[in-house]
Formats: C-alpha cells, sequence, structure tokens
C-alpha cells in the first residue's frame, strides 16, 4: 500500500527553542563523532579440504584473521592426523592394526585408534549388530576398500556365505589396555560408518578451545555446527538423493550434527542393479530398500553410526532401530522415494514445494 505523503512545512523564520534544539543537536552530533566507531562485523573464514575420501569445507564465523589462520592450520593438521591414523587398509595406524589383527597374537596398538575402536564396540552393540566395524573383509570382498570406485560383478555367493560363517563382530576383540588382540581371523576393523563423525566431533572440541564462537564444518554432506553466524542460525540443505538440488531445508539449533547414509555416493553398478556401500552384516548383501536416511543429533559419532544403522534396519525395521540408538529426528527416503520421518523431524524441516507428503512415523516406547 502507498504510504501518505507528509506535506513539507513552508519556511519560517527560526524561533529561538528552533535554535536551542539545533544547538543541542549539533552538540549531540559532536559527541558522536568522538565514540569510536561501531566495530566492523565479524569475519568469515573458509576453506576447502580434501580428506577422509571426499571435499570437507569449513566456515568459521566471528574469527579474527590471525585466529582464523590458526584455526585452519589446525583443522589440516588434525584432518591428516585422523585420516591417517583410522584408514582401514592403508598403511596407518589402523592399517597395521588390521594386519595384527589376522595373526591373532597380542600386540601393542598405537592409541590414536582406541578410542574409536570403544566407541565403536558401544555402538555396535546399540544397534543389535546392524552398525558393525568388524567387516573390513567383507567390503573389500566387494571392492569398497579402494579409491577407485568399485567394479565388476558382486562376489560370489559362496565368498559370501563363508564370511557370513566365520561372523566377524567386535565382541572378537580382546582389549588389555593398549594391547589387543582377535580371537576371529577374519575380524578387521573399518570404521567408514563413524570416522566422519568422530573426527568432526575432535576438531569442534579443538575449534571452541581455541575460541572460535560459530563454525560450520560439512565433510561431503555430513555436517556439524555451532554457534550462529549473526543474529540468524546456520540454515543447511538436505540433499535430494535422486536428483541435483535439496528436498528440505533446517535450522542449526545449538550444536547439532546433521549425517546422512545414502546409497547416492558410493556403490558398484552391474548387470542394471546398483550396490550401495552399506551393507547389511546378516547377509553380507548391501541393504536394500533404502535411498537415504538423516539423522540429526548433538553427537556427531552417534549421528554417523545411526545413519548407518538405519539404512541397514530399513523400511520396516528402522523405528526401532532408532529407539535403540537413541536417536528420534530422523528422515528416510526408500527406493521408491517416498519420505517417512518423525515428528520430531517434521518440526525441523521447512521442505521444498515438489517434494513428496511425508508419512509420520511415531517411535515406538523405549
Ligand atoms: P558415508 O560414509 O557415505 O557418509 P556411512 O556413514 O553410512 O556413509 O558409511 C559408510 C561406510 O561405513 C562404508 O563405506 C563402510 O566403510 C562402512 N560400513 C558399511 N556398512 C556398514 C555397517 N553395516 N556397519 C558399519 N559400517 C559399515
Ligand atoms: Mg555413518
Amino acid at each position: 500500500m502507498p504510504v501518505a505523503r507528509r506535506r513539507i512545512p513552508a519556511r519560517r523564520a527560526a524561533r529561538p527553542w528552533v535554535l536551542l534544539l539545533a544547538g543541542l543537536f549539533a552538540g549531540l552530533l559532536a559527541a558522536c563523532e568522538r565514540t569510536p566507531p561501531p566495530p566492523t562485523p565479524p569475519a568469515t573464514t573458509q576453506a576447502v579440504f580434501f580428506s577422509f575420501g571426499t571435499l570437507v569445507s569449513v566456515e568459521l564465523w566471528g574469527t579474527s584473521p590471525e585466529l582464523g589462520r590458526q584455526a585452519l592450520a589446525a583443522i589440516e593438521g588434525d584432518l591428516n592426523y585422523m585420516h591417517f591414523a583410522w584408514h582401514a587398509w592403508k598403511p596407518g595406524s589402523l592399517g597395521r592394526v588390521n594386519q595384527l589383527l589376522a595373526t591373532g597374537a597380542w600386540f601393542t596398538a598405537n592409541p590414536s585408534v582406541l578410542p574409536l575402536v570403544k566407541r565403536a564396540h558401544a555402538l555396535w552393540r546399540r544397534s543389535g549388530g546392524l552398525f558393525n566395524p568388524a567387516m573390513g573383509e567383507l567390503l573389500a570382498l566387494w571392492g569398497f576398500q579402494s579409491d577407485a570406485p568399485p567394479q565388476g560383478p558382486p562376489p560370489s555367493a559362496e565368498a559370501i556365505a563363508a564370511w557370513l560363517a566365520s561372523a566377524p563382530r567386535p565382541d572378537d576383540l580382546e582389549m588389555d589396555g593398549l594391547r589387543l588382540r582377535s580371537r576371529n581371523p577374519h575380524l578387521r576393523l573399518d570404521l567408514g560408518g563413524i570416522a566422519k563423525g568422530y573426527a568432526l566431533a575432535q576438531i569442534a572440541d579443538n575449534l571452541r578451545d581455541m575460541g572460535v564462537p560459530a563454525a560450520i564444518l560439512n565433510a561431503g554432506g555430513d555436517l556439524y555446527a555451532w554457534g550462529r553466524p549473526g543474529e540468524r542460525p546456520w540454515r543447511i540443505g538436505i540433499r535430494h538423493p535422486r536428483r541435483a538440488g535439496i528436498i528440505a531445508t533446517l535450522d542449526i539449533r545449538g550444536a547439532e550434527a546433521v549425517f546422512t547414509s545414502g546409497d547416492y555416493e558410493r556403490y558398484v553398478e552391474y548387470a542394471g542393479h546398483r550396490y550401495p556401500h552399506i551393507l547389511d552384516p546378516r547377509t553380507g548383501y548391501p541393504a536394500e530398500g533404502v535411498q537415504a536416511v538423516t539423522v540429526i543429533h548433538a553427537d556427531p559419532t552417534l549421528a554417523d553410526a545411526a545413519a548407518t544403522a538405519l539404512y541397514v534396519a530399513g523400511v520396516r525395521d528402522w523405528p526401532r532401530a532408532a529407539v535403540a540408538m537413541g536417536v528420534r529426528e530422523i528422515l528416510l527416503i526408500d527406493a521408491e522415494g517416498r519420505l517417512y520421518l518423525t515428528p520430531e523431524m517434521r518440526q525441523r524441516l521447512r521442505f521444498v514445494p515438489d517434494a513428496p507428503r511425508p508419512v509420520v512415523v511415531h517411535l515406538p516406547a523405549s
């Protein structure tokens, strides 16, 4: 609606009180000029690294140029170290652990892997075995332990049956301080299902200790953010699993992780069938029926493991697995593109206009 304009009064001779006011105003102006200028808005520091097989982009808010530089150097150092330490099949701390686990003898592990192995063990138990960090041998059989995109036919049914019969699981590990051994010669650790979450948690702790008030860390679409970049919260998009673009947006509250396990990043395509890199430990084959699962949680390690476990649980069992894992904010997209979400997740998401109508699923009582 147009705003009515006030008529500008004709000029009149200035009265004494007008002069007084003008004097006061000039005095105020002079006082303002003497106060220091308002601080310039806090700077943003951005960078992209390549680590954990993906692009890791970081945006730090409210840091001085000096703190920004220090923080980026710390992130780079942490990423390099953790990638080296936790890689499942390259030479490094976990690579060596895997070689020695095959011998069945006791050995001293590099301490850099032990907290992650312990956490993975606990999450395996919580997931009822759906999240299994002891499946390195099976992942290698499928060609998922390689830098090159996996190719070729799936492993033979016999090879998969043999792995299933050996049934490696974290309970086959014995731990005594820094010493480890495996009672199962087929146990190889692959921490790919939680390493990114654990890494982002470590980096975030480090950055907060350094005084970074707000940041968003994005490792190939899995992210962790805290603080606020100014007045508004961090707003992020959830990627559409089949198209370019996003399916919904959400605002980060406080410090939160948003992790997705999907069938679209890494998979083998053979004879018209897609075999994604998330394997079902009960069958030895890739989990079926799901395009993507997104989990929001304050703890990035839990969000990462839960997204993997719920992906394996599938369309029927994910609510039960969610309760077992202790997560409540979940979106699952099934193989036909149907959306399922919890009431807690519905509150958080703003869907794009052409998104399918989601089915709201209440989690069972625990
Ligand atoms: P992404 O790494 O693509 O974000 P995930 O967090 O689900 O997705 O991790 C997938 C990785 O986890 C695989 O590449 C493999 O290393 C490992 N993995 C696959 N299936 C399982 C499983 N059932 N339990 C634990 N780890 C798994
Ligand atoms: Mg995961």
